[in-house]
């Protein structure tokens, strides 16, 4: 029954969400659903990665702009997904075909320790393990979550981290 429970009466849960665009300004998207995030409700911003530039991985378009932020929240995970695909919406997130080019994408990696398997939701998330532009920012913030074999094996994706004076 736990879905059920308020917010409010909801332990606080450590989150790790990913953040990606690669259409319009996508750093200032970027940053602006970094703020969205820490304005949800029962929810703070803990930290926030630097800014990374990376090409496409089953992607088409521009080079994509990646970040990973992490959060404590009393939402359920899937209250945070809905937030999520909210937030996507308000930044004109269209799906016109698979892995196109997007203004935003928001992906829940972790939640907790949970595992969760539904039609909707997948956490871990599947991919994340792939993906050097997930793997670095998350080892920015939050060293503990990531291996040294997981780095290894994304070690081959190029990466780059944009320095802070140009964010
Ligand atoms: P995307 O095209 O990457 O935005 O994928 C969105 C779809 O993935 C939605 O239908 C979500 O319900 C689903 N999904 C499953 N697991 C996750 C997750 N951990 N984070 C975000 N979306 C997820």
């Amino acid at each position: 029954m736990r879905s059920k429970m308020r917010s409010e009466t909801r332990p606080e849960v450590q989150a790790f969400v990913a953040l990606g665009g690669n259409l319009g300004d996508a750093q200032a998207t970027v940053r602006w659903a970094m703020d969205q995030l820490a304005n949800l409700p029962h929810t703070r911003l803990l930290a926030r990665s630097s800014l990374y530039r990376s090409a496409p991985v089953d992607a088409s378009g521009p080079d994509f702009i990646n970040a990973v932020v992490e959060l404590v929240t009393r939402l359920s995970a899937p209250a945070l997904l809905a937030a999520l695909q909210q937030l996507e919406h308000l930044a004109g997130r269209e799906r016109p075909y698979r892995n196109a080019p997007r203004t935003l994408d928001l992906d829940l990696l972790l939640f907790g320790a949970a595992c969760i398997s539904s039609p909707a939701l997948t956490v871990p998330h599947p991919r994340m393990a792939q993906r050097a532009f997930v793997l670095l920012p998350l080892a920015e913030i939050a060293p503990q979550s990531v291996s040294p074999a997981q780095l290894q094996a994304v070690s081959g994706q190029t990466l780059s981290r944009i320095p802070a004076q140009c964010i």
